[in-house]
C-alpha cells in the first residue's frame, strides 16, 4: 500500500471500503454503485470491470454518460478527480493498457483526454 500523502490517490483512499463498526468489509461493488460523477454528480455511473478477484474489482473504470467521463479503477482504488488533478499521462497509459476492452467511444472521445488527441 502506498504512504499515505503520495499522490493525489489518497483521496480515495481503502479506507472507504470498510465502518468502523462492521466486522466484515462492504462489498465494494455496492460502494462503486453510489458513487457520483465529481464533475456534474450524474449518477448512477457505469461500471466496467476488467480484472476481479472474488468480488472486489482490481482493475476496471467508471463511465459518466452525462459529460463523458472516465474514472480508472486502480488497484482496487476508483480515481475520482477534477480534471485539473488528473495525470493526463497516466488516464492515456489506462486507456492504452484496456482499449480492449473499453468501449470505442471511450479510447476515441473520452474525456479529459483520450487517444484521439494530439
Ligand atoms: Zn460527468
Amino acid at each position: 500500500m502506498r504512504p499515505a500523502g503520495a499522490n493525489e490517490r489518497s483521496l480515495a483512499s481503502k479506507n472507504w471500503f470498510y465502518t468502523e463498526d462492521a466486522e466484515e468489509p462492504i462489498m465494494q461493488r455496492k460502494l462503486l454503485e453510489i458513487l457520483a460523477c465529481p464533475i456534474d454528480k450524474h449518477h448512477p455511473l457505469e461500471l466496467l470491470d476488467f480484472s476481479v478477484n472474488n468480488q472486489t474489482i482490481i482493475e476496471g473504470v467508471l463511465l459518466c454518460s452525462q459529460c463523458g467521463r472516465y474514472y480508472p479503477i486502480i488497484d482496487e482504488i476508483p480515481v475520482m478527480l477534477p480534471d485539473n488533478l488528473r495525470s493526463r499521462k497516466e488516464d492515456l497509459e489506462f486507456l492504452e493498457k484496456w482499449k480492449a476492452k473499453l468501449p470505442e467511444s471511450v479510447v476515441q472521445s473520452g474525456k479529459p483526454w483520450n487517444l484521439n488527441g494530439p
